[in-house]
């Protein structure tokens, strides 16, 4: 992690009162968020409009810093697994996914990007490939804003022809100042799901903040309709997120709809018991007026049983929620298993028969270790053995 302050963690007015502060016309502001944003620049250099004293000041006062990739996934249009490297060399995960109608967004959704926000996890949840190796650090808001940005600079650099301005339909990136010429690019990424690596709510501030750069139309131009933050269940936060002006998705991984079942596989569910995370979310829906989401990981012989399916059913009518049945991503030494088809589907039509809207996700991307943090464990264990 750098010393100084990554640009890409500041707001438009934090940039122009800095700018003010340097006497620099504000026009400037808005040509550095475009090169930022639209053109996703990886050095201060290739901001050519930008004098280079004013490029000069800003690379002595602020960091800029660019994920790097080290290793990738999957081919193009379908699930790709991107490794990043840190400044500090730690690792980290996110995951493109084309267009599905099953997943969290419209059809009509482009690109979802799975986005994480922690190197490692403290939650330790026994099914979870990130918490194993522990927790090493919050990622900063640059860190969070940069897995889209590297994504696309990424997507740009394999298409060239990807830099201009496609089909009316395309999501365009409006330009940082009204009162400028507007430079728009098709953005890939219209859609956010905060289910990479770490626990969100654990990096509340930083996320937050790196969610309204990628909400803001200088920024990132993502609606929060199309952002899901997903949150093993930390209950006070879940008040806090309630109170945010932005209206985002949230999802909780339930996995257990009893105590007994829960405290089992989550450790944190001791801390926050069902009664407490359910009155937070509650809260929640209340407040937002906003459908939560529960995740329901089917592992065998563990949570998958139709006993139950009552109590996950009662959690859902009180909640006003839908339940996303994901089946089991095996992760290299742990003994976890997915029920078979048959199993899932059973458990998935009694939930449907008690009048739970709930959707069985065929996992994709199970065969390149989708789930979170796997390919970084995977990483990890080669540089031991080296
Ligand atoms: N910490 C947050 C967000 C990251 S985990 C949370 O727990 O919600 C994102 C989702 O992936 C969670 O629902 C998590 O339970 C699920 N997950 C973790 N390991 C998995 C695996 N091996 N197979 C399927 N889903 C998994
Ligand atoms: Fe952490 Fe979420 Fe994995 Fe649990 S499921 S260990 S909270 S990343």
């Amino acid at each position: 992690m750098s010393v100084s302050i990554d640009i890409k963690s500041l707001t438009f007015e934090e940039l122009l009162s800095q700018f003010q502060a340097w006497d620099q016309p504000a026009y400037r502001a808005s040509q550095l968020l475009e090169w930022l944003y639209v053109h996703r620049v990886a050095s201060w250099d290739a901001m050519s409009n930008l004098p280079k004293a004013l490029r000069d000041r800003l690379r002595h006062h602020y960091s800029h810093h660019v994920l790097e990739l080290v290793r990738k996934q999957g081919s193009r249009d379908t699930t790709q697994k991107f490794l990043w490297k840190l400044s500090d060399q730690s690792l980290i995960e996110s995951v493109l996914i084309p267009a599905s109608p099953a997943l969290y967004g419209e059809p009509s959704d482009r690109h979802t990007l799975c986005v994480s926000t922690q190197v490692g996890c403290a939650y330790g949840c026994k099914f979870c490939a990130s918490g194993l190796d522990g927790w090493k650090r919050n990622l900063g808001v640059e860190e969070i804003i940069e897995q889209v940005m590297a994504v696309e600079r990424w997507h740009a650099a394999e298409d060239p022809t990807r830099q201009n301005p496609q089909s009316k339909s395309d999501t365009t990136v409006p330009h940082a100042d009204s009162s400028s010429p507007h430079a728009t690019l098709p953005r890939l990424i219209n859609n956010l799901v905060i289910m990479g690596m770490g626990e969100p709510l654990a990096n509340y501030d930083n996320l937050m903040r790196a969610l309204e750069i990628l909400n803001a139309p200088w920024g990132g131009g993502i609606g929060a309709r199309k952002m899901t933050i997903s949150t093993s269940g930390l209950a006070p936060q879940i008040r806090k997120l309630a109170d945010e002006p932005l209206q985002f998705r949230l999802a909780i991984s339930l996995h257990g709809a009893t105590d007994e079942v829960r405290s089992r596989i989550m450790p944190v569910n001791r801390k926050y018991p069902l009664h407490e995370l359910t009155s937070a979310c509650e809260f929640y829906q209340i407040k937002k007026g906003r459908m939560i989401t529960l995740e329901y990981i089917l592992i065998a012989g563990v949570n998958d049983s139709l006993d139950q399916v009552k109590p996950l059913a009662e959690l859902a009518h009180r909640l006003n929620a839908k339940v996303n049945l994901i089946p089991y991503n095996n992760v290299d030494g742990l003994d976890w298993e997915r029920p078979s088809e048959d199993v899932q589907e059973r458990f998935a039509a009694a939930l449907v028969n008690s009048k739970v809207t709930a959707t069985l996700r065929r996992e994709k991307g199970h065969d390149i270790d989708a789930a979170c943090g796997q390919l970084r464990l995977k990483t990890e264990k080669e540089r031991r053995q080296e």
